[in-house]
């Protein structure tokens, strides 16, 4: 597989990355096997974090046997301050069963409180530049769903690579955050390509983000027949077809600007109310049948009424999406579908 400098870390590392996320629920030995299989295509960019509960461990397992310096390997910390960094890195070293991690990222910063407290003296940053000079990890990093946050952290000079949301729907870093990425010489690693498994045409997801040589798409993967078709596209590298323009403009007028982003930044809610099933309900139900979605959707749809719209979730969501509004709206949808008038 071809491979792309990432930005100034002069790593080079293969068109597209494994994400580590959806791993999470294959059992331990697919795991290994679905690591293995992606490398075997050539992927060499392995992307995980240490919230993703085994995630870490199971790519560990995984890359067990493989040179170290064959592979690149990110990872992430969400801690605000020194002390919870460096426990994330011993632990995220441990599992992964390595001795350096690549690029160590500081997870998340979608707040201006996070980003204070991680820049602030004794805070998490402080950690990454410390692991840099013991060389326990080789390129600080961060990762963020605010456009405002990731513009001012890259302009500080302080990481060497970025990771933001970018896909035909969610394309805000078009304008100025993948010129800047590439004037500051920056790696970007694209988050959710196809939409956090939403957009489930992946020739049409790949072919819109291969048209930028300095993004590096960072797929979750769950099944070896996803690695391969990913795999099989981005070899191909076809442009994006008059056919493709037309059906990107037609499913960003679908989707409009009250998408969900399925990030999930806006849990807890009091309520339990699983809040991005029950917004994406009308974009999901051309995924499934319609009993699996009842199935699937329902239970969100119906937890949604006890919404006490206290506003917790809108402060915390990234896209300061009107969340209660949606619910309601989504709520009308689910009555309209079940008296027949949808
Ligand atoms: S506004 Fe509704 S959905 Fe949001 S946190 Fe409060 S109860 Fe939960
Ligand atoms: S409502 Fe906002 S925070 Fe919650 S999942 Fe959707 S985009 Fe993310």
């Amino acid at each position: 597989m071809k491979k792309v400098r990432l930005g100034k870390t002069g790593l080079m590392v293969s068109r597209v990355a494994l994400g580590g996320i959806p791993i999470m629920r294959v059992p331990k030995a697919e795991a290994a096997e679905l690591v293995r299989e992606a490398i075997g295509l050539g992927i060499n960019f392995i992307d995980t974090a240490h919230v993703y509960s085994d995630s870490e461990e199971k790519i560990g397992e995984g890359i067990k046997g493989i040179r170290r310096e064959d592979l690149v390997i990110a990872s992430k910390s969400p801690a605000n301050d020194k002390k919870a960094f460096n426990e994330h890195l011993e632990t995220s070293l441990k599992r992964l069963g390595v001795d350096y991690i690549d690029i160590y990222q500081l997870h998340n910063i979608g707040s201006g409180a996070r980003r204070d407290a991680v820049l602030a003296p004794g805070g998490a940053y402080e950690g990454l530049v410390e692991a840099v000079r013991a060389g326990k990890v080789r390129f600080p990093a961060f990762s963020s769903h605010s456009l405002p946050i990731v513009l001012e952290l890259a302009k500080s000079g302080k990481f060497s690579v970025l990771q933001f949301p970018f896909n035909y729907i969610d394309y805000e870093a078009e304008k100025d955050l993948i010129p800047l990425a590439k004037e500051l010489d920056m790696g970007f690693i694209a988050m959710k390509p196809m939409g956090g498994g939403l957009l489930d045409n992946a020739g049409l997801s790949f072919r819109y983000l291969l048209q930028y040589d300095s993004v590096v798409p960072d797929p979750g993967i769950e099944r070896i027949e996803e690695i391969r078709e990913i795999a099989a596209i981005v070899e191909k590298n076809e442009p994006l077809s008059g056919e493709d323009r037309k059906e990107i403009e037609k499913l960003r007028a679908e989707f409009g600007p009250s998408w969900c982003h399925r990030c999930d930044y806006c849990q807890p809610c009091p309520q339990g109310i699983p809040i991005s099933s029950a917004l994406g309900a009308k974009s999901s139900i051309k995924r499934f049948s319609p009993a699996r979605w009842r199935e699937l959707i329902g239970p969100a749809l119906e937890s949604a009424r006890n919404c006490l719209e206290c506003g917790e979730c809108v402060k915390r969501c990234p896209y300061h999406l009107e969340i209660p509004k949606l619910l309601k709206e989504s709520i009308a949808f689910w009555d309209d579908l079940n008296s027949g008038a949808a």
